[in-house]
């Protein structure tokens, strides 16, 4: 109930007059729309002066331009040109003709730019021609771990830097696991029997080990999630990353490809901390849905949600949900995800979502989207690149049909070297069902869908938007209005006479 007021909220439109005429503001962006939907340069710059709300798919490691961490990496690691390995030191025993270098040896050998080029194309898609699209991608979270445990406050920074300087208001970012060393009794034993109770589908003996494994690591996770959320409020106050035109808000994520009790371990952590703080403000589960662990215990892992949704009934959840092709995944496998993340585990949003066609139940998925106001986060740079699905291809017309509501966002931008304007403009291009009504609406639907917590905040990002939109229409229907070129684009609004 609490969150009610903001459904309420009437999407503002506004029109302009001059003179006597009225000038139909959304008719008229319309139609400019649809007059350039195949031009790619003015998109681009109508979408970077466009307000884009919120960005609530974003992995923060994934999303930080991959300068930052090549940068980081050339003034304090040693590196090895030819692998492109990174370490803190060189290695004691080196093989004879490798070289590891420092920033001192790669100035003096000249080859700076040359090795700083091959990192970004390594960490990147930068110039990535395949043909193991989902490897590259993948993989670079490894290849620059080194980096990004050392760089977070030149992250954060720069990602605030983008979204400021693109009109975006509001990051929600899978920023972080929660790290804990403590371990409960009998891991192994625990593993087995989580897989056998899934493999039979045994759901009550299920929640009864769930439950003996909470009660004994509960009292072990607290004080970590605990040091946890104070790191992320010290970074986040010390960088002052609230202000008048930005807002930030972190999700804790559990890894899917680790064995059973490790994933339930990292959930109850990420609830633990989520429940106490008002920055984090949801739970996210991460890493390849293709792969073996996360395939197999995919059931499993939604019931581990499913129980702690019931413990920690107020901790907003954001599931990776069907990125999946039948490429990747078997028939069986491509029928139930969205359909058991939403129905099982309790997911608020599904992020991508592009198995939906694949699902039996899918109607029934789509209406409860819809009714329930459960939105599908579609990255669409994202799921050409790792999984080859573009145009048509992708179910983001079932989506738009079925009316669910949806957020445009970029999954990991740093990575795949996009920036939320990028996703709108092929967005446009590519859908021409979307209208200017239809695309506006999808930054208002990433603030009313976010997980923000305090409702004064929520509404100061709502009405920074409102804001924004207003004196963007404005700007756009004066270009329109004193460019010749443009005239014949400005629609008028008919008023009927009394
Ligand atoms: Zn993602």
């Amino acid at each position: 109930m609490k969150r009610l007021f903001l459904l309420s909220f009437f999407l503002p439109a506004f029109s302009f007059s001059y003179s006597q005429i009225q000038i139909d503001t959304l008719a008229s962006i319309n139609a400019y729309l649809h007059f350039f939907r195949n031009n790619e340069a003015v998109l681009t710059e109508f979408f970077k002066q466009m307000p884009k709300g919120g960005d609530l798919h974003h992995h923060y490691s994934g999303s930080v331009p991959t300068e930052v961490y090549v940068d980081y990496t050339l003034e304090h690691f040693w590196i090895n040109p030819a692998t492109l390995e990174v370490r803190t030191e060189p290695p004691r025993n080196r093989q004879r003709g490798v070289d590891w270098m420092d920033y001192r040896l790669l100035t003096q050998r000249g080859l700076l730019d040359q090795v700083r080029n091959d990192l970004v194309r390594e960490w990147s898609v930068r110039e990535f021609g395949g043909p193991d699209y989902s490897d590259q991608f993948f993989d670079a979270f490894g290849k620059f771990s080194l980096p990004k445990n050392s760089t977070y406050e030149q992250g954060l920074r720069a990602l605030k830097q983008i979204a400021v300087e693109e009109n975006v208001q509001y990051l929600e970012t899978m920023f972080n696991s929660v790290d804990c060393p403590a371990t409960i009794d009998n891991e192994e034993g625990w593993n087995t029997r989580l897989l056998t109770y899934a493999k039979e589908e045994q759901t009550t003996a299920l929640v009864a080990a769930l439950e003996a494994i909470f009660d004994e690591f509960r009292s072990e996770a607290e004080p970590c999630s605990e040091t946890h959320n104070a790191q992320i409020r010290g970074l986040h106050e010390r960088l002052a990353l609230d202000d008048e035109h930005f807002t930030i808000r972190y999700q804790n994520y559990a890894v899917r490809v680790i064995p059973p009790v490790n994933v339930f371990k990292d959930l109850i952590l990420c609830f633990l901390s989520a429940d106490k703080s008002e920055l984090v403000v949801g739970v996210n589960i991460v890493a390849p849905e293709h792969e073996y662990m996360a395939i197999r215990d995919y059931w499993l892992h939604m019931q581990m949600f499913a129980f702690l949704h019931e413990k920690f009934p107020d901790v907003k959840i954001a599931m990776h949900a069907g990125e999946l092709t039948p490429a990747l995944a078997n028939p069986v496998e491509l029928d139930f995800h969205i359909t058991d993340a939403v129905f099982i585990a309790g997911a608020d949003r599904i992020g991508h979502g592009v198995d939906i066609a694949y699902e039996s139940e899918s109607e029934k998925v789509l209406d409860e989207m819809r009714v329930q106001r459960k939105a599908v986060e579609i990255n669409l740079s994202s799921n050409e690149f790792i999984l080859g699905v573009e145009g048509d291809e992708h179910p983001i017309s079932v989506y738009y049909y079925h009316d669910v509501p949806m957020v445009i966002s970029t999954d990991d931008a740093g990575i795949l070297r996009t920036t939320l304007t990028d996703q709108y403009r092929i967005l446009c291009e590519r859908y021409p069902f979307f209208s200017y009504e239809d695309i506006r609406q999808l930054p208002f639907n990433s603030i009313e869908l976010s997980f923000i917590e305090e409702d004064s905040v929520k509404k100061e990002v709502w009405d920074r938007l409102a804001q924004a939109f207003e004196d963007f229409e404005k700007k756009v229907v004066e270009e329109m209005e004193e460019l010749p070129k443009l005239q014949h684009l400005i629609k008028i609004k008919t008023s009927s006479r009394h």
